[in-house]
């Protein structure tokens, strides 16, 4: 099923779950750390109600995320709170690097919102960008691209 995505023009995050995924990056540098974000996607707005963690089991944690797989299938299978998923950038803005928008085609589908968070190296905090999910869907009838993109959106903490 397709979802609206195009209206959703702004991602909300309630506090407690910024701070947990502040505390959590922080904790795992200088290691990327990844999770998933639950919530709700409404038509205007994407709200971000709870962060939940998965272990990075990439080979080279310094440079890459990928998911333990048990802990990501699990809410793989309730995708009704899965909104988006969230992993961190240590040593680089929060922009999506290629890989990641390479990735992004295996999972986009179940997503809306896409995260990422770098240290702040001043103030030990962190910096997050927040980007919509395009699905290909979307994508003007002339554009020929099968791809999920990402746009960046106004990330709001509530
Ligand atoms: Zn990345």
């Amino acid at each position: 099923m397709t979802k609206l995505l195009v209206r959703n023009e702004e991602v909300l995050i309630h506090a407690a779950a910024a701070r947990e995924l502040a505390t959590h990056t922080l904790l795992h540098l200088p290691h990327e750390s990844c999770g998933v974000l639950l919530g709700t996607a409404a038509a205007g707005s994407i709200q971000i109600e709870k962060f939940h963690p998965i272990r990075n089991v990439a080979p080279d944690p310094l440079h890459a995320f990928t998911f333990h797989p048990e802990e990501w299938i699990k809410f793989c299978l309730h995708p009704e709170r899965l909104v988006g998923i969230v992993h961190s950038h240590p040593h680089s803005q929060p922009i999506p690097s290629q890989d990641d928008l390479t990735k992004l085609n295996g999972y986009g589908q179940l997503l809306d919102a896409y995260l990422i968070c770098s240290p702040n190296e001043s103030s030990n905090s962190i910096i997050i960008h927040s980007y919509r999910i395009i699905h290909p869907s979307f994508h003007s009838k002339t554009e020929i691209n099968d791809n999920f993109r990402l746009l960046r959106t106004q990330l709001t903490v509530t």
